[in-house]
């Protein structure tokens, strides 16, 4: 188990934060905090079981063997029965409610680690790779749940059990106790320095694993280009010495274990030695009763286990802290775009107004917008045009409340967005992206993801209204086709009519659209432009286009380039003004209406 947990000097936990993440993990207990009273309640009393066993046998010994005294014996031996018993009764109890405990806690950290991953805004998962918010869920979450299933129990009971026996041991014979107990610091120097130096072993083994793998790999992929230069001699050697190197770490971490073992073992049976030769003496002396002896010897057992044990764990502890700082670490990232306290309801109907707009992405980075000003009136459609990278998709993120300005505000109907409450921002924005996503279940489902509340009635409504009805009801199952089990064989566009029925079924005053840029087939291309169309009667639009009829057909064209909007005006005003519009509107007729941006 412990190869696993070998930790890297980043993972380790500075004191203030063991302490702090212990608090927290406790304040998440609190729902289950009866269970965790009755946890330590059983804990103790296993501990107490464990060690009366031993304390039987020396009584038996003492009042029944040494005084021929068949009465006590029995009394004795049923009274190890009866301890042998609750061990093992609480053992099991203790298992069950440690474990019932600790999934509990990992089932609500994986729900609010979702439900906080859920509410973040984009600006976030810019930030954040897609592969690092998965190993918060898997590989953090499984060194808790490996934690919760194996090592808690014994840690604390390992722990427990150490200090319950060295006072035993001492309140039954401190002399004999000491003489003992005198090779444990031996045994727990040695656990200290076995951990520290297993810990670097294995770090060790685990890169030198990395190596040999990805040195396999290269080879498996590049075997052809290897081939073809005659390069397997080379490669063979390169494989082989990594391979060696491999094995060699492993051979030093298994020495490692090879010494530290068997010390701990020694130094158990030095205590033996030292109970049965010098203990001996002492009761020849009569200075100790022999039914000690055969406590001390019971006992002994409860001593040096421990430490191993507590040593092994202790790795895995650290990991499982970590894992459980990252998460933490994860629940604190604050949402950049947030909702106020004193949020407002937008109005109904209104102008959107971007006021002296300027962002950037980072704060020390360039600025994409340099104080944009423009107004969109009720019902107008503004179609965004300009070279790749000019900051169209910016600007439109904006408008909708994406990301926060850097400075300036956008304000909808008078209202800066930053004050409008969330669930009103949604009932009059829609964003259409630019790729539409299918979750499992029917098309149905998919388009009511728009409104959960809508009819089955309404959502063919919604769709008949963009014309896009025909097109699904015609497959075989009609609007009950499982998107997944059709699966890869919706094409881009029927994905797209999905996700524009999703914003006419939404309804809401403004549509912010990310117009596809790579060309769909010419069956579908045309009934998403006819889609499209529909869909943004009387609304307020933001198109983001890639083609020239959707420029065409918009109220107003706005040339995004060089941080802000250089050009604005109908398509003809532009195109008679032979500014930049007109360069791409002639790059788009010579291309023969090709995608362009
Ligand atoms: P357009 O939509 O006109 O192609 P964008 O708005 O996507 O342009 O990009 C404008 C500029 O901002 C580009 O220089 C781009 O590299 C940068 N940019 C876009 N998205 C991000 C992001 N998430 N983080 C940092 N920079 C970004």
């Amino acid at each position: 188990m412990w190869n696993n947990h070998a930790i890297d000097e980043d993972d380790k936990l500075k004191k203030g934060e063991t302490s702090h993440l212990m608090r927290r993990a406790l304040r998440m207990l609190r729902p289950y905090r009866r269970d965790v009273v009755i946890c330590a309640f059983v804990l103790v009393a296993w501990t107490a079981a464990t060690v009366s066993g031993p304390a039987a046998i020396r009584y038996g010994v003492d009042h029944g063997l040494a005084k021929d005294n068949p009465d006590v014996v029995n009394q004795a031996a049923l009274l190890f029965a009866l301890s042998a018993l609750s061990v093992w009764v609480l053992s099991r109890t203790q298992i069950l409610l440690v474990n019932r405990i600790g999934e509990r806690f990992l089932r609500d950290m994986r729900e609010r680690v979702f439900d906080h991953l859920m509410k973040m805004s984009l600006g976030f998962y810019d930030q954040q790779q897609t592969g690092k918010l998965v190993a918060r869920m898997t590989s953090d979450i499984d060194s808790l749940q490996e934690l919760v299933q194996m090592g808690l129990i014994a840690f604390v009971t390992s722990g427990l059990l150490l200090i319950v026996t060295i006072v035993v041991l001492l309140a039954i014979s401190p002399l004999l106790a000491l003489l003992c107990l005198a090779s444990l610091p031996i045994v727990v120097i040695a656990s200290v320095q076995f951990q520290r130096l297993s810990n670097k072993a294995y770090l060790v083994v685990r890169d030198r694993i990395g190596q040999t793998l990805s040195t396999f790999q290269e080879g498996i992929s590049g075997v052809r280009v290897i081939q073809a230069f005659g390069r397997e001699a080379a490669n063979e050697k390169r494989f082989a010495r990594h391979n060696q190197e491999q094995l060699d770490a492993y051979a030093y971490a298994v020495k490692l274990s090879a010494i530290y073992f068997p010390v701990v073992e020694l130094a158990g049976n030095i205590g033996l030695a030292i109970v049965v030769g010098i203990g001996g003496t002492f009761v020849l002396d009569g200075t100790i009763p022999v039914g000690t002896i055969a406590a001390f010897v019971l006992l002994l057992q409860n001593l040096f286990e421990p430490v191993q044990q507590l040593s092994q764990l202790f790795n895995m502890l650290q990991s499982a802290g970590a894992a459980l700082n990252k998460l933490f670490g994860l629940l604190d990232t604050p949402s950049p775009v947030q909702e106020r306290q004193a949020s407002v309801d937008l109005p109904s109907h209104g102008a959107l107004e971007a006021v002296d707009l300027t962002f950037g992405y980072s704060a020390d980075g360039p600025k994409v917008l340099n104080t944009v000003n423009i107004t969109i009136a009720p019902g107008e459609r503004l179609a965004l045009v300009g070279p790749t990278g000019a900051g169209k998709s910016t600007l439109a993120k904006l408008l909708s409340r994406m990301y926060d300005p850097t400075d300036g505000c956008v304000r909808y109907a008078g209202v800066d967005l930053r004050d409008a409450s969330f669930r009103s921002m949604r009932e009059r924005f829609t964003v259409v992206p630019q790729e539409g996503y299918l979750f499992q279940g029917t098309i149905l489902d998919n388009v009511r993801l728009a409104r959960p509340d809508a009819t089955d009635a309404e959502v063919a409504a919604a769709m008949d209204r963009i014309g896009v009805l025909d097109h699904f009801a015609g497959l075989s199952d009609g609007l009950h086709t499982e998107v997944r089990e059709r699966g890869s064989r919706f094409s881009a566009g029927e994905r797209q009519l999905v996700s524009l029925a999703r914003a006419a079924l939404a309804d809401a005053e403004v549509l912010v659209l990310d117009e596809a840029t790579s060309s769909l087939d010419p069956g579908t291309e045309a009934e998403v432009e006819q889609a499209l169309t529909k869909l943004m009667e009387d609304k307020t639009v933001i198109v983001i286009a890639h083609r020239l009829s959707t420029s065409e057909r918009a109220d107003r064209v706005a040339v995004v380039a060089e941080g802000g909007i250089i050009e604005m005006g109908t398509h003809d005003e532009l195109v008679r003004l032979g500014g930049h519009y007109a360069a791409l509107f002639d790059s788009w007729t010579g291309q023969g209406h090709a995608a362009a941006s």
